[in-house]
């Protein structure tokens, strides 16, 4: 799924190719994938693209005073081709049909549907539900007395981190490095750390900044379907740490599946494998 740092490049591409082009049409193939029914998305025709941004993991295009708020979910993602998708194109999703035969195209893979769009008014994004329940941005990361406080409570890092009420952006690829980056357990509790560890944990969020600029050296005007991810832990068990040679762990869960290095980040223990003894049970 893409996290913070991938949606942020994927804006900021689209934002550069797409800037001022003119809307023809747009249509929602997908079923049930536009949560919004009022405006239409025919009201986006004869508008022109405004800008992209980003709203946690969610895309923002903006039409001037409306706005399409894209949530990818795990599957989708948005690309603009030069052509326009075929009628059998089943992972078509939603089609901004530009000028000169281009179309930004939020497409799923997969056979779920669960990528949906609102088209809102650009004035009510941030009072949409799915935008004013979020916590602070993870990158640039908030002040260190803020992230200390959202940080307390009785629940492991690991969901803690990804849980977008209380910080946005972070997802189960990104969580893995930061908590290696930081040299904590993904099993310890938010509550649990040193003011030292919730210091080493703030300071970690600045892998997401390193992946932006990553991004920004490796990626070219056209995005690739699949963004490489410069991952060094997240699925790599059984590689050798980059850091300390010790091989990486990995604890499964029903749909994915979290990364560690055991000699730093949890005292040497190999924590147990949850897929595991689930089916001992
Ligand atoms: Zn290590």
């Amino acid at each position: 799924m893409p996290e913070l740092p991938e949606v942020e490049i994927t804006v900021r591409r689209l934002d550069a190719a797409l800037s001022e082009a003119r809307v023809e049409s747009a249509l929602a193939p997908g079923m049930n994938v536009m949560k919004t029914f009022e405006p239409a998305l025919e009201a986006l025709a004869g508008r022109t693209i405004t800008g992209l941004r980003r709203i946690g993991k969610m895309p923002v295009v903006e039409f001037g005073d409306l706005a399409l708020l894209i949530h990818l979910m795990s599957a989708g993602r948005i690309r603009v081709f030069d052509k326009r998708a075929g009628s059998k194109d089943r992972a078509s999703r939603v089609l901004v049909r530009l000028e000169n035969g281009r179309e930004l195209r939020l497409r799923e893979f997969g056979t779920k549907q669960r990528a949906w769009a609102k088209l809102l008014p650009t004035d009510d994004v941030a009072n949409d539900e799915a935008v004013a329940r979020l916590g602070p941005e993870a990158w640039p990361a908030p002040p260190l007395e803020h992230f200390a406080e959202l940080i307390d409570q009785p629940r492991h890092l690991h969901p803690l981190l990804r849980h977008q009420g209380d910080i946005a952006g972070i997802g189960r690829s990104w969580v893995d490095e930061i908590l290696w980056e930081a040299k904590l357990s993904p099993f310890k509790q938010g509550s649990e750390l040193s003011e030292k560890e919730v210091e080493r944990l703030h300071t970690a969020l600045h892998v997401l900044g390193d992946a932006i600029e990553h991004y920004e050296t490796e990626i070219g005007e056209q995005l690739p379907d699949k963004i490489p991810m410069p991952l060094k832990v997240h699925k790599r068990e059984g590689a050798p740490c980059p850091r300390c040679g010790t091989t990486i762990e990995a604890v499964y869960f029903s749909e994915h599946q979290t990364n560690y290095c055991p000699k730093e980040q949890t005292d040497g223990r190999v924590l147990k494998d949850r897929r595991l003894s689930r089916l001992l049970k």
